[in-house]
């Protein structure tokens, strides 16, 4: 039998898991304007495995409570040509554009969707750079639960078109993505609804675990590295957490090195890993929507992991993480969104470092088709049309 609680990730205080907790009351005490949240709280678990288990029941609420969408268990593949170009036998590619609404989010919607039910509420709130909010719009879909998204009025329109088709209200911010944090969390906060917004609402770590603990699954093992795209660094945390997770239950005896893959432009994560603090005038700047944010949310708690398991980080320019996106279309057929890009153009960045006989995880978080635009600025549309064959020059 295994238990959940919450623990605070800055003084270890532990919670009771309930729906009004949020970060630590203690902690939060600390929190400034323009900073990553204080007092980021995890899900920590007491006891011991008791033979075959699933990765359903590593999760805080129980598997009954779960939407019947197929979230997660999504394919570990050997890219064959990659591994023969790069020279890296042992890479992989974790695809979690095949998540129902295309993007790892889904781990994080289906875990509060799911507690949300536990717990009789029917209405949650998120801010979002779009995928959050697509997320959870179709993962609440599947389980009956109203969802109001903020996101800033330039997302890309595919996203907030998924969310629109899935029955959200959308709520298009005049801004970006920090204010429209603040947006819901204060709308949350006066009509008694659930935020589900990214590092606040502890789930959204937790959810996001279960990536690992499919890695693990599907290898037999842990891998040498597993490169992740980071912005708000609650994928980099979810991702430690299983590791950890399945290090505490004894199946693995080492967490892997960890890069947390950056756009050049919405660094603050990689900064703060460098320098020791973050910023509060900086303003990001990418393609990489998904992965563009001024306060990475989960900022304190990932550089910490980064720090205490030799994690790294590496950045790419927006012109990199295109070139990168078309590469990896390319050569693997999988067509995946400049954010998810990104991990690919911080592996190729960092080839150096990594023994080529490593077994490499690439974590692809979301679809190309999620932001055509963004696809269009290095492919050309054959501007004529043939009616015949000797047309074609
Ligand atoms: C949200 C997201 C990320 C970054 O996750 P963080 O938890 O904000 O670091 C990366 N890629 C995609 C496709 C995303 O939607």
């Amino acid at each position: 039998m295994i238990e959940f609680g919450y623990v605070c990730s800055e003084c270890g205080r532990e919670y009771a898991i309930t729906p009004e907790l949020m970060v630590c009351p203690s902690c939060s005490g600390e929190q400034r304007s323009a900073r990553p949240l204080r007092g980021v709280l995890e899900v920590g678990l007491v006891g011991a495995l008791d033979g075959a288990w699933d990765v359903l029941d590593r999760l805080p609420v129980e598997r009954r409570f779960f939407p019947a969408i197929p979230v997660g268990g999504t394919p570990l593949w050997a890219p064959q040509h990659l591994r023969d170009e790069l020279g890296y036998p042992n890479l992989f590619i974790k695809d979690d554009t095949l998540n129902p609404t295309a993007s790892l989010k889904d781990r994080a919607s289906f875990l509060v969707a799911a507690f949300a039910r536990k717990h009789g509420i029917r209405d949650i709130v998120v801010a979002s750079t779009g995928n959050a909010a697509s997320s959870m719009a179709g993962v609440g879909a599947a389980a009956g639960l109203r969802v109001t998204s903020f996101v800033p009025r330039t997302a890309p329109r595919a996203k907030m078109v998924q969310s629109l088709q899935y029955g959200a209200r959308v709520v298009p911010v005049d801004g970006n993505y920090d204010l429209a944090f603040e947006l819901s969390l204060e709308y949350a906060r006066t009509r008694g609804y659930l935020s589900r917004n990214t590092a606040y609402n502890p789930l959204t770590i937790e959810g996001k675990k279960t990536a690992a603990l499919e890695i693990y699954r599907q290898l037999g093992r842990a891998p040498d590295y597993v490169v992740v795209p980071v912005g708000d660094g609650v994928i980099l945390a979810g991702v430690y957490k299983g590791f950890r997770d399945l290090r505490q239950l004894g199946l693995i005896d080492r967490v892997p090195v960890i890069y947390a893959a950056q756009a050049e432009g919405s660094s603050g994560i990689t900064r703060a890993f460098r320098s020791g603090d973050f910023d509060a005038a900086y303003s990001a700047r990418t393609v990489a929507d998904s992965i563009s944010v001024d306060v990475p949310r989960n900022g304190y708690h990932a550089v910490k992991q980064l720090r205490e398991f030799g994690g790294r980080c590496v950045t790419a320019t927006d012109e990199a993480i295109l070139g990168a996106q078309q590469r990896l279309a390319s050569s693997t057929g999988l067509f995946a969104e400049p954010s998810a890009a990104a991990a690919f153009a911080g592996f190729l960045a960092s080839v150096k470092e990594i023994p080529h006989e490593a077994t490499v995880v690439l974590l692809v978080t979301g679809s190309g088709l999620k932001d055509i635009d963004s696809a269009m600025r290095v492919v050309t549309l054959p501007e004529r049309a043939v009616s015949r064959l000797d047309e074609i020059g």
